[in-house]
């Protein structure tokens, strides 16, 4: 839709629109099966790839959601949309799930928690030729940016016996991809929700839409182009229905 927003705000977006107009004036729920995660996962390779650090490998490929990873991610949605409703006050928000919306605090307190079950540090590269970009990585599994001189707080003489305890504090779950999907989720919502960004957030009230979008310009009051032509048809039949 829009190629200038930032990586959290598209990843946001995306998840919140898993939730879409079916076409026939209903809705329709990309994420209602565990098939349909692992397609969505699949369609987003940053969720899983970026956040393993396992960039080199076509790890994306092979990820299949099962029904915990489900629950996980559609929980966080449900977090995402109820604070996206909190968001676009005072307009309405998006009519798919306005009547069983999570209470905000309880909608943040679960980003929070979700977001902080794979803790993670900034890696920066720069590759010749192009910008510098950060990646947010697991902590213990940026690779080369672990060594034995970073467990600083253990003295200058760790031993070998330590580093090796070390490692469970490093990991304290067996924290799998579905770990670091639903972390990923919950961390770019929460950069996303956090950013001027945020601002630009609308729910689209064209008939029979229920999208959230990110408005381009001041007066964009919906998210296509179809939806503003239904909505001012719409508008036209009100107007002729009330001067008849
Ligand atoms: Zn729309």
């Amino acid at each position: 839709m829009n190629d200038s927003l930032g990586a959290d705000a598209r990843l946001s977006l995306d998840l919140a629109l898993t939730v879409r107009p079916d076409g026939r004036g209903g809705v329709a729920d990309d994420l209602a099966t565990a098939e349909g995660l692992t397609e969505w996962v699949r369609a987003h390779p940053e969720t899983v790839v970026a956040g393993s650090g396992r960039a080199v490998e076509p790890g994306v490929l092979g990820f299949r959601a099962g029904d915990a990873e489900l629950a996980a991610v559609r929980e966080v949605r449900a977090a995402v949309r109820a604070l996206f409703a909190h968001a676009v006050r005072p307009g309405e928000p998006s009519p798919a799930d306005a009547a069983r919306l999570l209470p905000p605090r309880d909608a943040v307190a679960l980003l929070n928690t979700r977001a902080a079950l794979v803790p993670t540090v900034p890696v920066l590269s720069w590759t010749e030729g192009a910008d510098p970009v950060v990646r947010q990585e697991p902590v213990g599994r940026q690779g080369s940016a672990v060594h034995p001189g970073s467990v600083a707080h253990q003295g200058p003489v760790a031993s070998l016996e330590s580093l090796v305890h070390q490692e469970p504090v490093v990991s304290p779950e067996p924290v799998g991809e579905g770990a670091d999907l639903v972390a990923a989720l919950a961390r770019a919502a929460i950069a996303f929700l956090a950013s001027p960004d945020r601002q630009r957030l609308r729910a689209c009230h064209a008939p029979r839409c229920v999208r959230y979008f990110l408005k381009d310009h001041p007066r964009q009051e919906w998210c296509t182009r179809s939806c503003g032509n239904r909505a001012r048809v719409a508008r036209h039949h009100e107007r002729h229905k009330k001067s008849a």
